[in-house]
């Protein structure tokens, strides 16, 4: 009988990688630990435009944590805090080599694959934060913020800097540009946080938002696609 209580005091330790967020990397079906989420904000200038902010001089990061990581078809869940939260649609990006202060002509050689992703943010309580000089992180890193489809391998991809992104929510366009809008290029970001951050396997970097983002309620369905990379499909709840 002892042994039966004190088994099931102290959960046991496969519990522990159980609960370890992972993505996958396509067509190869590896399976990757996520690791750190980067994200940056103000990437393409028509996003900064409406954002009523200038285009930034450096890239501008901040983190998610894993806990807001959620596969397509998983329910993003507004937070009650919340009365504005909002959709970005971005193309992710999967490290798949150490490396700290990468030079920009080794850079590519760390990206594993290229995804879609979603970076939901309560926009009221962003604003709310830039207005204190707080951090970002309840506005950015709450639970489903970080909808993240698989990534597909980089080498399937010819040009990640010319890729169509784009958004629907309940099949009506709400973004649609091109990767070759962004500010700050995949080198040029991964050499940049690299001189700050150790970058490690199965880091993910969100690279940014286009214009048209705007306000999530529930029932709404969202898709969101990089064509040739990957689809998210999430309703709002
Ligand atoms: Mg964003």
């Amino acid at each position: 009988m002892i042994e039966f209580h004190s088994y099931f005091n102290s959960p046991p330790v496969f519990l522990y990688s159980f609960y370890m967020k992972t993505t996958k990397l396509l067509p190869v079906n590896k399976e990757f630990r996520i690791n750190n989420i980067f994200c940056v904000g103000k990437n393409y200038a028509d996003h900064a435009k409406e954002m009523g902010g200038e285009v930034p001089k450096e890239p501008i990061i901040f983190l998610k944590p894993t806990s807001a990581v959620i596969d397509s078809g998983q329910a993003i869940v507004l937070p009650k805090i919340s009365k504005n939260v909002h959709h970005e649609v971005e193309l992710t990006i999967l490290i798949g080599k150490r490396g700290k202060d990468i030079p920009l002509s080794e850079a590519m050689q760390h990206v594993a694959g290229y995804g879609v992703g979603l970076d939901m943010t309560m926009r009221d309580k962003q604003s709310e934060a830039k207005k204190g000089g707080n951090p970002w992180s309840i506005s950015k890193g709450f639970d489903t913020s970080a909808p993240l489809s698989p990534f597909i391998e980089a080498s399937m991809i010819t040009d990640p800097h010319n890729l169509e992104i784009r958004l629907t929510v309940n099949g009506k366009e709400r973004q649609r540009s091109n990767t070759k809008n962004m500010i700050y290029r995949i080198d040029v970001l991964i050499s940049f946080l690299s001189s700050i951050f150790t970058l490690e396997e199965g880091d993910i970097i969100y690279t940014g938002t286009p214009e048209g983002v705007a306000q999530v309620i529930a029932g709404d369905v969202l898709e969101a696609e990089i064509p040739g990379v990957g689809k998210l499909l999430h309703t709002v709840q």
